[in-house]
């Protein structure tokens, strides 16, 4: 059986994973993002302990981003533009393949999660869905006709444009290039910014569960007319305050005033905006599912398609 290396590069922790599958795992490590030298050597370490050469086929890395992911760039899997100190204009997955010498595919952290939950978990059957991380940040992946959705660039559904009135809140926004965008209204910064404690000292009946739902389903209107995903999948942090999913689907049908008559929308919301299947382990499953997609449909005599 093909045994793949998968990485979730978080922004404060990577998670490294060898295994085939969601039901065969067979050894992990996780330890802090700290110099982008010291996090991929530790990486690059762990896969050689593993064995790279007589036991996996290739490695795939879920990332913090902006990536670049234009195979026909020169900076191609490098983070490009972050903030986060010492790791712009990191090349990434090029240092980690010429240190392991077997393919190594490249995503967004988000992309990756997505994949994983069409492969193992809440997106299983379908080809088209939408996974969305709220926590510290928002970021949003894209699988549609059965491909991962790229283009220009990645999907940066965190910086979606949406309407903000003043009145009702006058919280200017935490996003350092747009302030009021999605993330710069609704990711965890915004909800400590806006109510001075942090999102899970709020109980449950807190205002701001229901102005942060309100958000989140102005995105998720967004995604829907664009994107016309079958199922949305919502984690990260903030989603662990479940109160928050009923609010977001009646939040969803409210703005949609019946415009999309699917029964997905009207009559089964519950089964269509869901939690992730794969719970916290969307994004290092989607690694692992990233690098065995590729080895599967590399064309013959290759061996591994970028997708
Ligand atoms: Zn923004």
């Amino acid at each position: 059986m093909a045994v793949f290396g998968g990485i979730e590069a978080g922004g404060t922790k990577f998670v490294c994973l060898v295994g085939s599958g969601v039901d065969d795992l067979r050894a992990e490590t996780s330890f802090p993002t700290t110099t982008p030298d010291e996090t991929i050597t530790r990486s690059i370490d762990f896969f050689k302990s593993q064995g790279v050469h007589e036991k996996l086929h290739a490695v795939g890395i879920g990332s913090f981003g902006p990536v670049d992911l234009n195979p026909t760039s020169q900076t191609f899997g490098c983070i490009t533009t972050t903030p986060k100190p010492h790791w712009a204009h990191t090349d990434f997955s090029g240092r980690i393949e010429r240190a392991v010498g077997i393919p190594v595919v490249i995503d967004t952290d988000v992309n990756a999660a997505a994949l994983g939950e069409a492969t193992w978990g809440a997106g299983r059957g379908l080809d088209t869905i939408v996974y969305l991380t709220i926590g510290t940040g928002i970021g949003g992946g894209c699988i549609t006709g059965g491909r991962l959705l790229h283009g220009l660039s990645h999907p940066e559904m965190g910086h979606l444009r949406i309407p903000h009135s003043l009145e009702r809140d006058p919280y200017p926004g935490a996003c350092p290039f747009h302030g009021d965008c999605l993330e710069g209204l609704a990711a965890g910064p915004a909800l400590k910014g806006r109510w001075g404690q942090p999102a899970e000292n709020l109980p449950p009946d807190h205002p701001a569960w229901t102005l942060e739902a309100h958000y989140l389903a102005l995105g998720l209107v967004n995604a829907i007319c664009t994107l016309a995903p079958q199922r949305i999948i919502l984690g990260g942090g903030v989603m662990k305050r479940t109160v928050l999913y009923p609010l977001i689907r009646r939040e969803v049908q409210e703005l949609l005033r019946g415009y999309l008559l699917f029964p997905e929308i009207t009559e089964r919301i519950d089964e269509y905006i869901v939690a992730p299947g794969l719970g916290d382990r969307a994004g290092v499953l989607g690694a692992i599912a990233l690098a065995k997609k590729a080895v599967e449909q590399a064309p013959e005599g290759t061996s591994v398609r970028t997708f």
